[in-house]
């Protein structure tokens, strides 16, 4: 018997996208802005209007469920959303439990790092793997680890937030409020800041010369190093010395086959790995110096069929 598709979510900040997925394949998909004023009931109503347009009425009654991927924290167990820094009204709020009533069907909330590590275990770049740890780097820096296995779910199911190892006692703010975080130093809007300095340090290059016109991000950074910018490319050099240092510390903890890096910056992958495995072959204990970084599989959908095969999943477990 085949897999039966599933509708996976992905709910961001500035996007709400929806799949139809089967057999970690994306059928049919549809996104809207994320209404973020109108919170929670006004969400709601975009996800079935979405899920109306890609699934009509008939096919809906042999989906397996609904699975949710979101920004955590989350509690994974009871389905609730404890706190999305980019969705203030969603706190507490029992998205799993008012979803599934609403619909009539199984639904499962996911944090999107662990829904991603598991797209990307079971349909990307970790397939066949026992051990693999998932690491997403774009606005934040989030991620999954599966061990002997298994999805690590944690205490609430609150594991994997890899973006909160705490890298220095002292340097820049993370959005978590601590300071010095791997994703302080290596998420995309850290990139963008140091870009900026160096823009106004050096204004006769790339940088510089773009920062007249428009606010320098992250990815000028990579634009500007394909084009062989000297200070794009040692930017990037610094980028890559920060995700090879995180790197290193989740593979001396976890003891992956594999990191599987997914996320915008992962758009500058080619650019950045060398240094990044060159900081893990000079940084890690001896047996762990081999373990190789690879892109995401899936890319930006790793969340969306990583949650719509956890409720396939889920559903199979209990039939
Ligand atoms: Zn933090």
């Amino acid at each position: 018997m085949g897999e039966r598709s599933a509708i996976g979510i992905d709910l961001g900040g500035t996007q709400v996208r929806v799949a139809l997925v089967e057999g970690g394949e994306v059928r049919r998909r549809a996104a809207a802005r994320t209404d973020v004023e109108g919170g929670p009931a006004a969400v709601l109503q975009q996800f079935k209007h979405l899920i109306g347009t890609i699934c009509g009425v008939e096919e809906r009654a042999h989906l397996a469920g609904v699975g949710i991927s979101a920004p955590g924290p989350l509690d994974s167990e009871t389905g609730t959303i404890l706190r999305i820094p980019t969705l203030p009204k969603w706190e507490g709020f029992a998205l799993r439990e008012v979803l599934a009533t609403d619909l009539g069907l199984p639904v499962l909330l996911e944090n999107d790092g662990v829904a991603a590590a598991f797209g990307e275990w079971l349909y990307g770049a970790g397939r066949g793997l026992r051990h693999l740890v998932y690491v997403t780097v774009s606005t934040g820096v989030g991620g999954g680890v599966v061990v002997d296995g298994r999805l690590l779910h944690g205490r609430r199911g609150m594991a994997g937030h890899v973006g909160h190892l705490r890298m220095a006692l002292e340097g820049p703010v993370c959005s978590c409020g601590t300071i010095g975080c791997f994703e302080a130093f290596a998420a995309g809007p850290a990139l963008g800041r140091r870009a900026r300095r160096e823009a106004t340090m050096h204004p006769e290059g790339l940088l510089g010369i773009w920062s007249a016109s428009q606010i320098i991000e992250g990815r000028h950074v990579v634009e500007g190093a394909r084009q062989s910018d000297p200070t794009c490319l040692a930017l990037l050099r610094e980028e890559a010395a920060y995700l090879g240092a995180g790197f290193t510390s989740l593979i001396h903890l976890f003891s992956p086959e594999r990191i599987i890096m997914g996320g915008g910056v992962s758009q500058a992958f080619d650019l950045l790995i060398d240094d990044i495995h060159a900081v893990i072959r000079r940084d890690a204990i001896e047996p762990f110096k081999d373990v190789p970084v690879v892109r995401a599989g899936l890319g930006e959908n790793s969340g969306l069929v990583g949650a719509a095969a956890l409720v396939s999943e889920a559903v199979n477990r209990r039939n």
